[in-house]
C-alpha cells in the first residue's frame, strides 16, 4: 500500500475541452465537473491533494480572441494569458469541487493559487516550439494561418494540425511552500495550471515573464518533488500508456519500472507535445524519490492507484 498519500492529480486539457464538440464555456464546466469524479473519490479516502491543469486548448482560444481583437484592445503576452487561465479554469474547477463536497458532505477547503515556474532562459527549449495550443485545423487550414499569421503549425498525432509555441523546461515553483503548507492542512490546492506562468531570474535579480507555455506534465512534476508527494497521478484521454502506439503491433503497458520506461522513450515511443512530457514528467519525478507515477483516463483515478487501471511506473 502507499504510505505517502499526497498526492499530486494532473488533468489533462484534451480532456476538459474534448476534440469534435462544440467549444463553449458551459460544455468546459460539465467536462469540468465530469473530470472531478476520480478526485472526489481520491478525498474520499482521505488523499492530500495538489490538482494541476493543462490549458492548451484555453490559452490557445486565449491567445486567438487577443489576436482577433488586435487594434481594439491591448494584445496579451502568452505570459499573461497562462495567468488569466490558471485564474479561470482554476475557479471553474475549484468551484465545481466545492459544490461536490458540500454535496457529499466533506469539510475540505480548496483554494487555487496562480502559480510561477523558473525555467533557464538561456535553455534551447525556452524558444524551440514545441507545444500544441488551440483548436484543431485541416491541412489547408493550417498553410493558410501559417502564411497569413506566421503561425507555427504542426501535426498532432492523427488528431489535425494544430498551432505550436516554445515550452520551457520547469525547475521550482515559486509558491511552493505556500501549496506545501496548505496541502499537509489538508487544503486541497488548484496550481501550477496550464504548466504555470514560465518565469526566469534576470541579471538584476528579478523575476521577468517568458512568452511561452510550459507542458503541464512538466509542471506538475515539479510541484511534486518541490512538495514531497508519493503519488504522481496523470489523467488523461486514454487508459493506458502504449508501446507502438497506433501500429498494428500496439501494447498497452500495466506497470513498469523506472529503467524499462527509460529504454522505452530512448527508442521513441513517446511523441512529444503528448505522451513525451508525460513520460519524461515520471521520469524526473521517480529519480527525485517519488513512489508511483500512474496515468490514465479520468474514470480510473483510484482504480489506477490500487492496480486495477491503467499505467503505474514504480521506481526500479
Ligand atoms: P493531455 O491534455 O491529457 O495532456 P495529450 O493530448 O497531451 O493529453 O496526451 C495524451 C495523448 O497522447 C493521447 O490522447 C494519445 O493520442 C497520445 N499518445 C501519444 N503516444 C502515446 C502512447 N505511446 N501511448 C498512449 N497515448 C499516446
Ligand atoms: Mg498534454
Amino acid at each position: 500500500m502507499l504510505e505517502n498519500k499526497t498526492a499530486v492529480v494532473a488533468l489533462g486539457g484534451n480532456a476538459i475541452t474534448r476534440a469534435g464538440e462544440e467549444d463553449t464555456i458551459y460544455r468546459q464546466f460539465a467536462n469540468t465537473r465530469k473530470s472531478l469524479d476520480g478526485i472526489v473519490e481520491l478525498v474520499r479516502h482521505s488523499y492530500n491533494l495538489v490538482v494541476t491543469h493543462g490549458n492548451g486548448p484555453q490559452v490557445g482560444n486565449a491567445l486567438l480572441r487577443s489576436e482577433l481583437a488586435r487594434g481594439k484592445a491591448p494584445i496579451l503576452p502568452l505570459g499573461v494569458l497562462v495567468a488569466d487561465t490558471e485564474g479561470g479554469m482554476g475557479y471553474m474547477i475549484e468551484q465545481s469541487l466545492q459544490n461536490r463536497l458540500l454535496a457529499e458532505n466533506i469539510n475540505r477547503p480548496v483554494v487555487t493559487i496562480i502559480t510561477q515556474m523558473l525555467c533557464d532562459e538561456k535553455d534551447p527549449a525556452t524558444h524551440n516550439p514545441t507545444k500544441y495550443i488551440g483548436q484543431f485545423y485541416t491541412e489547408e487550414e493550417a498553410a493558410r494561418y501559417a502564411e497569413e499569421r506566421g503561425w507555427q503549425m504542426k501535426t498532432d498525432a492523427d488528431r489535425g494540425w494544430r498551432r505550436v509555441v516554445p515550452s520551457p523546461i520547469p525547475y521550482k515553483a515559486v509558491e511552493s511552500e505556500t501549496i506545501k503548507t496548505l496541502v499537509e492542512q489538508g487544503t486541497i490546492v488548484i496550481a501550477g495550471g496550464g504548466g504555470g506562468i514560465p518565469i526566469y531570474i534576470d541579471e538584476k535579480g528579478n523575476y521577468e515573464g517568458i512568452d511561452a507555455v510550459i507542458d503541464k506534465d512538466l509542471g506538475s512534476a515539479v510541484i511534486a518533488e518541490d512538495i514531497g508527494a508519493g503519488i504522481l497521478l496523470i489523467l488523461t484521454d486514454i487508459d493506458k500508456v502504449a508501446i507502438n502506439y497506433g501500429k498494428p503491433d500496439e501494447k498497452e503497458l500495466d506497470q513498469v519500472s523506472l529503467s524499462e520506461i527509460k529504454a522505452y522513450h530512448q527508442q521513441g515511443h513517446f511523441p512529444p507535445g503528448s505522451m513525451g512530457p508525460k513520460i519524461e514528467a515520471a521520469i524526473k519525478f521517480l529519480q527525485s524519490g517519488g513512489d508511483i507515477v500512474a496515468i490514465t483516463s479520468l474514470d480510473n483515478a483510484l482504480k489506477v492507484l490500487r492496480g486495477e487501471a491503467g499505467t503505474r511506473i514504480v521506481p526500479d
